[in-house]
């Protein structure tokens, strides 16, 4: 099932009578949801997606736009005749119901033409059960469960009915680190089984780049990006959503174009062209530094992590717009720590410019690429 937003708007009415003007929760969404894919809907909260997702559902009516399941309209519809699943942060499972019962539960409400033989139901129930792994406890009750337990019996109750459209409003807050992990590969699992078109609501970016086919991006009630994953983190638009992805966080300097040369503070660190004389926010991945004992950037070291596979520097910047810079080099190239500084040179890819006032992205194109080979490794050579 495709889901088609089209100029979807909801304004709530100002509760803060010191305000004037109406609360936009969500601002003229145009896009389209590929049938059988999982969105992620991402953003910081009070952004939007909740409301978003009660629109889809028929929780919410919107003040302006539609909404269409295929070629459907359903911005009139009431929930039930929509045929959408829900999971919500709490599982709302019914206390006092065993995991058998709160599955069937949305069978049982099936009128007319839709009801249910209690064999046919029986059956549903064990096939939605053993869909999410569920199938060895339901005679517990939900007290008797963990949390993803739980987790998962509201996944199989939402998809039980064969929803043409499963919507997850964050699932996975309640659960403890592991366990989140471990559902969020259960939903894509279960979601890549059944087919059926997902949208999952997160502001833990982690979380949506690591199972979604596409992501949205909001802020404010509007959509920033629209994009896979990768895409997305690769190529943001704006200085928000450069920030809003990447851990650790992408790094943000000052800096300025002068003669076809980008500085960070006062140190040039590439040559590009197709830039004005400006001044711009210089975004660096973590990953966009190279060790290097000439490099662009000199910056005063503070820790050295070694990960494993990587090593994480720690270094401070006056040019530096936060804390610290945090860069993540291979294991192999060693930093000098007996040294107070540490140098760097950006890897031209990784390096994004933006508008000092819109913070919008400004393109360049690198001349020379300037990532150094890893010396040593020459050296070796
Ligand atoms: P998110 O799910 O991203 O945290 P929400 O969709 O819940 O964001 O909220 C978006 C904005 O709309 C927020 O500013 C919120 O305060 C406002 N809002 C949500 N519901 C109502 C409501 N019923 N009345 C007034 N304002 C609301």
């Amino acid at each position: 099932m495709k889901v088609v937003l089209q100029n979807l708007t909801k304004r709530y009415p100002n509760l803060n009578k010191k305000i004037k003007g109406e609360v936009v929760a969500v601002d003229s969404f145009n896009f389209e949801i590929p049938d059988g894919k999982l969105i992620g809907l991402l953003g910081p909260s009070g952004c939007g997606k909740s409301t978003t997702l009660n629109l889809i559902c028929g929780l919410e009516a919107p003040t302006e736009g539609r909404i269409l399941f295929d070629d459907e309209d359903v911005t009139g519809l009431p929930p039930e005749k929509r045929g959408v699943g829900m999971v919500f942060q709490n599982y709302a499972l019914y206390p006092h119901l065993t995991v058998r019962q709160n599955i069937m539960f949305p069978l049982e409400n099936l009128k007319g033409a839709d009801k249910l033989t209690k064999e046919q139901m029986k059956e549903k129930v064990e096939a939605a059960a053993k869909l999410v792994q569920i199938e060895k406890y339901m005679d517990r009750k939900p007290a008797a469960l963990s949390g993803g337990q739980q987790q998962r019996v509201a996944i199989a109750r939402a998809l039980v009915k064969i929803p043409r459209v499963l919507l997850l409003d964050e699932p996975l807050s309640n659960l403890d680190a592991r366990l989140r992990l471990q559902t969020r590969e259960e939903i894509r699992r279960i979601q890549r089984e059944t087919g059926v078109t997902t949208i999952f609501v997160t502001h833990d970016q982690e979380e949506a780049m690591s199972i979604s086919d596409m992501i949205v991006v909001m802020k404010e009630g509007r959509v920033q990006q629209i994009g896979k994953p990768q895409t997305v983190y690769d190529d943001p638009v704006n200085l928000f959503v450069a920030k809003f992805l990447g851990t650790p966080p992408i790094n943000v300097f000052s800096g300025c174009v002068k003669d076809g040369v980008l500085y960070i503070g006062n140190e040039p660190v590439l040559d590009i062209s197709g830039v004005e004389d400006r001044e711009v926010y210089v975004g660096v991945r973590p990953e966009g530094f190279v060790l290097d004992d000439a490099g662009a950037l000199t910056c005063r070291l503070s820790a050295v992590e070694v990960m494993g596979r990587d090593t994480s520097v720690v270094s401070y910047h006056d040019a530096l717009d936060g804390v610290a810079i945090r860069s993540i080099i291979p294991a192999e190239d060693k930093v000098d720590t007996s040294s107070s500084a540490v140098r760097f040179n950006l890897k031209p890819f990784k390096v994004h410019i933006f508008d000092k006032e819109t913070e919008e992205r400004i393109y360049f194109t690198a001349d020379e690429p300037s990532v150094p080979v890893n010396r040593e490794l020459l050296d070796r050579m």
